[in-house]
């Protein structure tokens, strides 16, 4: 495939289809503001159809033994890879980004694809010892059925591999809504899995409005399992439509992550990583730095290297430039008015601030990398997330006060500090309420192998991927064996 697809239909029982209402709605390019597609805007009755084609063609799939499964994994994988070029031509299309940071996510995402793989040879349970003689006591896993996942558009690919391969490797079915503003890499994604071999029906894409076609697989009662990546207040939705069904529900939300620089921090370190946590992916990562926290003793010179490395910051989608725009108009709208009431209530604005207004931006979505100092922890601003380029730097004067400032944060998802004292940062890490934190370097970066997740309003206590992404997809069963029955 060449280009970006004037039309993204669903991906139905293997095969390509229009919502059944016919309904379309434009994607639109966060570079240029102009339609680039229409994808599919599906509703109750699309979701009924992939979850039946999920259903059907999951029992043979759950029998399938998963060495087998894995083996077809890899083969996707190598196909996501041969296609690597394509996807990555679509993702920096639909999401505005620069073709080698899309390349490297397509890159994340085999990478991902090939670790779930190498988990169908380790699909293990645990073996117990049994109050009872003669009587084995054991736990397998089952898959859970029908696994229905919502993703978001900040790191499209990524985000399908994240969840549809554990979902598979588990020996589930899957209906996949991806977001709105990024269908295309979703769709060209499956495309290629059941090109791979992965068998046809099994994987299942339906487009379409999050309000519309959301609501439909989250409450569907033949749907046992919903994982979802977005913002805490749908996912406080989620929650509650699939809580009355009592489904299984993971959910992997917002945050509002600290950045902390003590006085003994190496500064051009500091600035760099504060610089690619903050501004990189414009801003857009769910463990972004946003608030960044500095000691008293170095908050001038590290502000002001933080200022000049962000002026020169170069806005844009061709190679040489540092970030792109914001997904959507929606999104860019929602961050300069937050920054708007933030300077109404006595913020400085050290840098950026509004919208980019150069020529060949001013179209697109484009936030100003902006700064932001002389605000309250209180304030709607240090509270909110933007999930854009709109860090708030805050001046603490020693370590007490840092765990009380990284905290004060109704999100828990990760948080970075910078030091070389080995207490100071293991305390940090120890005790900071998140469920990822680094010394020495960005809020950001996980790995594919590794558990990621967060506490307090930025998850609900599961983790993906890593092998603990097993446990949302899977049902744990106890098996009990009575080798000599008489004696029991
Ligand atoms: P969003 O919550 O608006 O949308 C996410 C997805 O949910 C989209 O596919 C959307 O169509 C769908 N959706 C919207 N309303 C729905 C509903 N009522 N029912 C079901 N689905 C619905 O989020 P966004 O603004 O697109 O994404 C940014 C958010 O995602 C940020 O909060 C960010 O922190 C979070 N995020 C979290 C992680 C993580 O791993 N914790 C990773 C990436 C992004």
């Amino acid at each position: 495939m060449t280009g970006y697809p004037s039309f993204i239909p669903n991906l139905v029982g293997g095969a390509d289809c229009p919502a059944q209402s016919g309904e379309q709605v434009e994607v639109l390019s966060p570079h240029t503001g102009a339609a680039i597609g229409r994808l599919s805007r599906s509703g109750a009755e699309d979701i009924d159809r992939a979850v039946a084609s999920a259903r059907g063609a999951q029992p043979a799939w759950a029998a399938t033994p998963g060495v087998r499964r894995g083996e077809i994994l890899h083969a996707v994988a190598n196909a996501l890879e041969t296609h690597r070029q394509e996807l990555a031509q679509i993702v920096a299309l639909e999401a505005g980004k620069r073709l080698p940071d899309a390349l490297g996510e397509a890159g994340a995402a085999v990478q991902c694809a090939r670790f779930f793989a190498g988990e169908g040879q380790r699909l293990f349970g645990r073996t117990m010892t049994s109050g009872t003689p003669h009587r084995w006591a054991m736990t397998i896993r089952r898959p859970c059925g029908v696994a229905g996942l919502i993703t978001a558009a900040n790191t499209p690919a990524p985000n399908f591999a994240w969840k549809v391969f554990p979902a598979l490797i588990c020996g589930n079915g899957v209906v996949l809504k991806p977001a709105e503003d990024t269908p295309a890499s979703a769709w060209f994604m499956a495309k290629v899995a059941e090109d791979a071999g992965l068998p046809s029906g099994l994987l299942n894409v339906v487009h379409g409005l999050g309000a519309e076609v959301g609501p439909p697989l989250t409450g569907h009662a033949d749907v046992d399992v919903i994982s979802f990546t977005g913002s805490t207040r749908v996912g406080r939705e989620i929650a509650e439509t699939a809580g009355r069904s009592l489904k299984k529900v993971s959910l992997e939300l917002g945050g509002k992550n600290a950045l902390v620089i003590c006085d003994d921090a190496d500064l051009d370190n500091a600035v760099h990583w504060a610089k690619l946590a903050s501004f990189s992916n414009a801003g857009q990562r769910c463990a972004a730095s946003s608030r960044i926290i500095v000691f008293d003793e170095v908050y001038d010179a590290f502000v002001e290297s933080f200022v000049a490395a962000t002026r020169a910051l170069k806005l844009g989608v061709e190679d040489d430039c540092d970030l792109g725009p914001v997904i959507n108009a929606r999104q860019l709208a929602n961050m300069i008015a937050t920054v708007e009431r933030a300077k109404a209530a006595g913020a400085r604005v050290l840098t950026g601030g509004g919208r980019a207004t150069e020529p060949a931006l001013r179209e697109g979505f484009y936030m100003q990398p902006t700064i932001i100092e002389g605000v309250d922890p209180a304030a709607e601003i240090s509270g909110a997330e933007l999930f854009g380029p709109v860090p708030v730097v805050y001046r603490v004067k020693g370590f007490q006060e840092v765990l009380a400032l990284a905290d004060a944060s109704p999100y828990g998802l990760t948080a970075a500090i910078h030091t070389r004292d080995v207490d100071r940062a293991l305390t940090f890490a120890e005790q900071v309420r998140t469920g990822v934190a680094v010394i020495n370097a960005g809020t950001h970066g996980s790995e594919p192998h590794m558990p990621f997740g967060g506490v307090k309003a930025s998850g609900n206590g599961t983790r993906e991927p890593g092998t603990e992404a097993l446990d949302v997809y899977s049902e744990l069963k106890d098996i009990y064996v009575n080798v000599r029955p008489e004696r029991v």
